[in-house]
């Protein structure tokens, strides 16, 4: 049977920048899903989409292929509410938002993702709890949602198939970094997932994949429209992402730093962007009349324990061990510390972000290959932040790593001071966390 259309003549149409019609992008979709096309055809459109870009019909007609490749969850009610983050060093706010906003009533189905490049992965992270469970069926996703009201599994092969193949190629063709590849690629997975509304954390910065504030307004702008067009309601955060979150990086350390903000005793930073993040979950969600009334339920789940003993129930319902609230001992933890110090006095000016991600990795936890084990006792755990003043010789981070690691601990220590954490003689003004608020 001869082919609906020519794959050869859709490429020299994207490549001359003309507008692809919505059969002619369903049908690509199609193609490439059921393996009739092949990793060329689709790296070429990718590449001449990354260069002339799509526009918002071709975006919308794009996401829609990928998400009619997969199931598609449906939940009844308005208080179904996902979060999604673009990622970044040290972001470990789902731990934290996702208790928050199911103790005050909201439900929160979270389908994370493995780390990706520099950035770490929530379901990684979650994994450093003996026992817990990240790939359940959407069945069982469903019952746990039901019953407790937040559930957290890894990328399910139903949910937008498209996207797991366009990813991959993505990840090897330098075409990640496009606005309507990366909202095609979120907004079909997010719409697939069944939530009413979604709360986007949209970072900025040099940890981030959207470097400048106006290309991640650009996001959240074209993320949110997206979000209309399927009628759901949606608010999103620029975040700043030019320093580590909270002061860990490193999976054991990042969840043992969650749970102490679930305590009430988390650093401020990582405490602030949660609950801001939970309060827009818990307004969508239509749990409080206002936005501060919401912030204000978001801070009383802490206070009167209600998030983390939502965050226990989450870990016993999943085969995890929760005994780890109690007892941090539980989680693999590298014995050996090495101090990186101040190579003079000064302001700190600045973090190359990127960088922490990639030396984590050096030390073993994160993969350079897809079969990669994470080892999750290692971590960096940053002691100054943006604009704090220095005198030289004052501890900048420690490295948690293995005895045997020593040697790579002192080369990291020599890149910290020379490439990453950068001192300045003037002053510096602290970073502002969250920059703007699109809702
Ligand atoms: N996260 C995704 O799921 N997709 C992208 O394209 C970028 C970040």
């Amino acid at each position: 049977m001869k082919a609906k259309y020519d794959v050869y003549q859709l490429l020299d149409a994207k490549k001359k920048g003309l507008e692809l019609t919505r059969p002619q992008i369903k049908w690509f979709i199609d193609q490439y899903t059921q393996g009739l096309i092949q990793d060329y055809h689709v790296s070429a459109f990718l590449m001449a989409a990354f260069i002339n870009g799509l526009n918002s019909e071709e975006t919308a007609s794009l996401t829609d292929a990928m998400l009619e490749s997969g199931a598609q969850l449906k939940f009844k009610g308005q208080n179904v509410i996902d979060k999604h983050s673009t990622g970044g060093i040290g972001d470990k706010a789902s731990f934290i938002l996702a208790p928050i906003a199911a103790a005050a009533g909201v439900k929160v189905p979270m389908i994370a993702g493995r780390g990706l490049g520099h950035t770490g992965g929530t379901v990684d992270k979650v994994e450093a709890i003996r026992g817990f469970k990240t790939d359940l069926n959407l069945t069982q996703f469903s019952e746990l949602l039901n019953k407790n009201g937040v559930v957290l599994i890894g990328q399910t092969p139903e949910i937008a198939p498209a996207d797991r193949l366009i990813y991959a190629l993505r990840d090897v063709t330098a075409t990640i970094d496009s606005i309507p590849l990366i909202t095609a690629s979120i907004m079909s997975k997010k719409l697939a997932e069944g939530a009413n509304g979604i709360v986007f954390d949209i970072k900025v910065g040099s940890g981030a994949f959207m470097k400048t504030k106006s290309d991640a307004k650009k996001l959240a702008l074209s993320l949110m429209q997206t979000a209309k067009r399927f009628k759901k309601g949606s608010a999103a955060l620029l975040t700043d992402m030019d320093q580590p979150l909270g002061h860990f990086v490193g999976h054991s350390h990042e969840l043992i730093e969650s749970i102490e903000t679930l305590k009430g005793q988390g650093p401020k930073d990582l405490a602030l962007l949660s609950i801001e993040l939970a309060a827009h979950m818990i307004f969508l969600a239509k749990k409080a009349k206002t936005l501060d009334l919401a912030r204000d339920k978001a801070i009383s789940t802490i206070t009167d324990g209600s998030a983390l003993k939502k965050f226990r129930e989450l870990i016993d319902a999943q085969g995890g061990d929760s005994k780890v609230i109690d007892n941090y001992s539980l989680l693999p933890q590298a014995k050996a510390k090495t101090v990186v110090r101040a190579p003079k006095s000064g302001y700190l000016e600045s973090f190359q972000n990127e960088k922490i991600g990639h030396l984590l990795i050096d030390l073993g936890g994160g993969r350079r290959t897809k079969t990669d084990k994470i080892d999750f006792a290692v971590a960096f755990e940053f002691h100054r932040k943006k604009g704090d003043q220095l005198k030289k010789g004052d501890a900048l981070l420690t490295i948690h790593h293995h005895p045997e690691q020593k040697n790579v601990a002192d080369r990291i220590s020599k890149e910290m001071v020379t490439e990453v954490i950068k001192l300045s003689s003037k002053k510096i003004k602290p970073s502002q966390l969250i920059i703007e608020t699109i809702a």
